[in-house]
């Protein structure tokens, strides 16, 4: 059986299907030119990251075609809906690059609270010549341990976080409309430590905050989760990321807080208007950023290979047994 992997697959992954007798083509066919490949080479398999999209015409086009893969989480650009409907296995790896999300947010944070992401951008420009006010400007930095994180959406990657963040001993809270309390483990050394953390309301969280951390998905009715309201309600000199969706903090609401400083810095890896964020965004000299990159690890590469060629094998051995 042959399986087009058209956003690419890591070699891992190529090699555990090759190994269970699949063919594995990793060349990337246009979208216009994909209901024609499909068709010809009689893929049964189409696995794709963000950039190909699977829609009802191609699903419609391509009667040969059995399964759908998606390696990492969001399936936008896949109708996932209709593709069940009409009897094809539509597949993801939600859990495979919590961990790098999480990384990634630790990194901003420690970034952001010793402003070294703005740092480097000045000391190429003034370092040889001003180094002393630079060493002035951004030497009012902040620990981590010891401070107070809180999570907004407690699932996968709020959980790693919350993993990350323990070991570097910060203290954690956590608000989840629909998780009441979770069990994080953190490795330490040869052993694991589990602590149990109970969620409190959004209110308490952003009272008591000095870091706080996005983790939940688009809220169904379009509606920012934090605005002008919540930025209110928040310790001032705070210091807030958002690897999330790009709408889930106010990004206007944002920057006015940023520049009357009730925020003290902010990390973005997701922005509303994907591919194109706002300037004032870019150029803001609080935010630390990073164009969509949380997931993006090699390890985490590695896990997706893997589970794919796990879910493909178990699935077509189950449908030919
Ligand atoms: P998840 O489903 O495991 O966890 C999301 C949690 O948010 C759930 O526990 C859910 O109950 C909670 N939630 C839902 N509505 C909420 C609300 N209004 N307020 C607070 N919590 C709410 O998902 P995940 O894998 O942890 O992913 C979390 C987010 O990270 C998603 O938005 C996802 O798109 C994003 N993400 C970003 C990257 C990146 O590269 N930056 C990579 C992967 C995922």
């Amino acid at each position: 059986m042959k399986i087009l992997a058209n956003d690419g697959i890591a070699p891992i992954g190529k090699e555990n299907l090759e190994k269970a007798g699949y063919k594995v083509i990793t060349e990337t066919v246009a979208q216009d030119d994909l209901i024609n490949a499909i068709n010809e080479n009689n893929y049964v398999g189409l696995l794709v990251r963000s950039a190909t999209t699977v829609r009802e015409n191609l699903i419609n086009a391509c009667p040969e075609l059995k399964l759908i893969g998606r390696g990492g989480v969001g399936m936008d650009n896949i109708d996932v809906e209709y593709a069940r409907n009409k009897g094809l296995k539509v597949i993801n790896t939600p859990a495979a690059s919590s961990q790098s999300v999480a990384e990634q947010v630790m990194a901003h944070l420690f970034g952001a609270a010793r402003s070294i992401y703005d740092a480097n951008r000045q000391m190429p420009i003034s370092g040889g010549s001003d180094f002393k006010t630079l060493k002035k400007k951004y030497g009012k930095g902040v620990e981590l341990r010891g401070a107070t994180i809180g999570i907004i959406g407690f699932g996968r990657i709020g959980q790693s976080l919350a993993s990350y963040a323990l070991g570097c001993g910060m203290k954690v809270i956590a608000y989840d409309p629909y998780v009441n309390k979770a069990v994080v483990n953190i490795p330490v050394a040869t052993q694991t430590v589990s602590v149990e953390i109970s969620t409190i309301t959004l209110d308490e969280l952003l009272a008591n905050a000095n870091f706080i951390s996005m983790h939940m998905p688009m809220p169904a009715d379009g509606n920012a989760l934090i605005g002008n309201d919540e930025f209110a309600k928040m310790k001032d000199g705070v210091i807030i990321a958002n690897a999330a969706r790009g709408g889930v903090i106010d990004e206007a609401a944002l920057i006015a807080n940023l520049d009357s400083g009730k925020v003290a810095h902010a990390a973005l890896d997701v922005f509303t208007n994907e591919p194109t964020p706002r300037e004032d965004l870019l150029k803001h000299a609080k935010i630390s950023l990073t164009p969509h990159t949380g997931a993006a690890t090699g390890e985490a590469q590695n896990r997706i290979g893997e589970e794919l060629a796990e879910q493909i094998i178990n699935h077509f051995e189950t449908v030919t047994a």
